[in-house]
């Protein structure tokens, strides 16, 4: 965390990190951004020396990513993402940010960059753009980010088509006062880009997702040299991916994990069914090229994924041969050793392909013996039980299962240890924010800032919702937050599910429910007959009739207790009554804790 220390000791810690800014070097870059403007003679309207980062997602967890800059009240959103539920969400579709911060802030919103195409950076758009959007908003994407974002935007007819500019490797724009350049970055899908932003207080450095890869598929490797052009106009601050700093050494190669996605190809007789992320265009794209070098068909099933090959086919970025790719229901034309099936599913959703493969809800495919599954994608943080279920599930049908633990067949896009270091090594910024990961891979993140010189002080663990405050001399967290917690999005309400109605979903799950039914004459205050019971979850009714017996006999004293001295009766203290003792009384005879749901009707 950040501590306050003393300017002196500041400047000493300074020169640590780059001899060039030290002494009269330094008070010409960092003393007075605002002489630097009027040097400069643009952008005059901006002389605040203070830039404010917010991160609204992806801090603390994978996925969600989304953070705002702003200086002097003008705000630059970097990515809208989504992420999947934990597997403590019944009912939930996706948790999106929460942007309530923005709310009356509307027109000091001037565009949103996005770095690349993966849903993690992208998803949110439908679910929240109409909440930011006017007229004047900017949004600017590389082809194939904005190919995706487009396509994801034709699923949501209620919302109007979106207007995205289409930015490259190396394009600069304008918003304001964010001066912003584009750069590539290796990841495992093609057009990823990083962004140096220049801004009156200095530069930031925003990496996106990466890693450092030799050899990319559909891309070229890292050019080091523009990351020193770019180190060399200093840079104040850098955020950088941290989901692989918990990783030794360096990240694989998507040639190699190619290289051992060829092994299992070489090997196997059955059918091979593919399972990865509808987004990961590299590994669709390796799993077509060496499914037409062994004679395989390809089919691809789930419909984002359909949707993505679609968008990068027409962009160019995945190829594939004329009659590679044939439908679902052709499979049977094909002998088993010529079919790749393609599919969403590997962290075991469970509305996706593979899931209803596995589940034989499928309307073609159902697994046999002799077929092969590829589960190409790293389990995310909370879906382990969930994705060993699914294993389970498909040996137990007799199929074989690959999994990245076993072999190196999906290795995350992202740079491990060393390549962070390297990264921080070259961009030799003053000041280190990690961004993108769990709490403790943001903790790693900053153990390598400080390990290749980064004053601690100047390294930032934050998290979402909080306030960073960024100036050439210091950087600080505000003691206020603005609203980061969860916004769920559950069929077609965006919001409506919230904490309260988590909880009561997680009850049900838990214990079930038990509703009582008491008729209560108005004239005597007695009860009518005998309560009804209604309850799912719980125990089985007709083998609990003892239970039952004695539960409607202590609601009628309950009921009986209230109406006795025959005043007027407060019927909302009658129900928390027969909740708590009803409640306990389940609890001492099943040690379970139902949802208790009194109704009391006066006849
Ligand atoms: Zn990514």
């Amino acid at each position: 965390m950040w501590v306050q220390i003393p300017p002196s000791a500041h400047m000493t810690k300074q020169s640590n990190i780059d001899p060039r800014d030290s002494g009269a070097e330094m008070k010409k870059r960092y003393v007075s951004p605002t002489t630097q403007i009027a040097m400069k003679g643009q952008r005059r309207d901006f002389i605040s020396s203070t830039i404010r980062i917010i991160p609204l997602g992806g801090l603390g967890e994978v996925g969600r990513n989304m953070t705002l800059f702003e200086i002097e009240g003008k705000i630059l959103i970097c990515d809208m993402g989504l992420r999947m539920p934990g597997e403590d969400m019944p009912g939930i579709d996706y948790i999106v940010p929460n942007i309530s911060c923005l709310k009356d802030k509307k027109k000091n919103i001037l565009g949103v960059v996005f770095t690349h195409g993966h849903y993690d950076h992208i998803g949110a758009v439908p679910y929240l753009i109409d909440k930011i959007w006017h007229p004047g908003l900017e949004m600017h994407a590389s082809p194939l980010t904005r190919g995706i974002i487009l396509k994801r935007q034709e699923d949501f007819p209620n919302l109007p088509p979106l207007n995205v500019n289409e930015v490259k490797n190396g394009s600069k724009i304008n918003m304001g006062p964010f001066k912003i350049e584009f750069f590539r970055q290796n990841h495992n899908i093609p057009d990823n880009l990083g962004l140096f932003i220049e801004t009156p207080v200095g530069n930031i450095l925003h990496t996106s997702d990466f890693k450092f890869d030799p050899t990319p598929i559909n891309d070229l490797p890292t050019d080091f040299q523009k990351l020193k052009m770019l180190a060399d106009r200093k840079i104040l601050l850098l955020l950088s991916d941290s989901t692989g700093a918990e990783e030794e050494n360096h990240s694989l190669s998507e040639k190699t994990i190619e290289k051992n996605l060829e092994e299992i190809f070489k090997k196997v007789e059955g059918r091979i069914i593919a399972a990865t992320f509808a987004s990961l265009i590299n590994r669709i794209q390796q799993m077509i090229a060496l499914s037409e070098n062994y004679g395989r068909k390809v089919v691809i099933e789930g419909y984002s994924m359909k949707t993505n090959v679609e968008i990068s086919r027409a962009l160019g970025y995945i190829k594939s041969k004329k009659g590679t790719i044939i439908k679902a229901k052709d499979i049977q034309k094909y002998p088993d050793s010529k079919i790749t099936i393609l599919c969403t599913g590997a962290q075991g959703e469970g509305s996706a392909v593979l899931m209803r493969i596995a589940t034989k809800e499928h309307p073609f495919i159902r697994l046999k013996k002799g077929d092969n599954i590829i589960l190409s994608s790293s389990v995310i943080p909370g879906n382990e039980r969930t994705v060993q279920n699914l294993k389970d599930d498909i040996l137990r049908q007799g199929c074989r299962v690959f999994h990245y633990k076993m072999m190196d067949i999906h290795a995350g896009g992202h740079a491990q240890k060393e390549e962070l270091k390297e990264m921080i090594k070259i961009i030799r910024p003053k000041f280190f924010i990690p961004i993108h990961g769990q709490y403790s891979m943001l903790a790693a993140h900053a153990e390598i800032a400080k390990e290749v010189g980064i004053p601690e002080e100047n390294v930032v663990v934050a998290e979402n919702g909080q306030i960073i405050n960024l100036n050439p001399q210091k950087i600080s967290v505000e003691k206020s937050r603005v609203p980061s917690n969860y916004v769920m999005v559950d069929g077609l309400g965006i919001g409506d599910v919230g904490e309260i109605v988590l909880r009561d979903r997680q009850m049900l799950a838990r214990d079930g429910m038990f509703v009582i039914v008491v008729a209560v004459d108005k004239q005597t205050g007695k009860v009518k007959g005998s309560p009804d019971i209604i309850s799912r979850g719980f125990v089985y009714l007709r083998e609990s009739r003892e239970l039952l017996k004695d539960t409607r006999k202590r609601v009628i004293e309950i009921v009986h207790r209230a109406t006795g001295s025959g005043g007027a009766v407060n019927w909302s203290y009658v129900k928390d009554e027969i909740r708590n003792k009803i409640g306990q009384f389940f609890y001492t005879r099943t040690q379970r804790r139902p949802m208790i749901l009194p109704v009391v009707i006066e006849v």
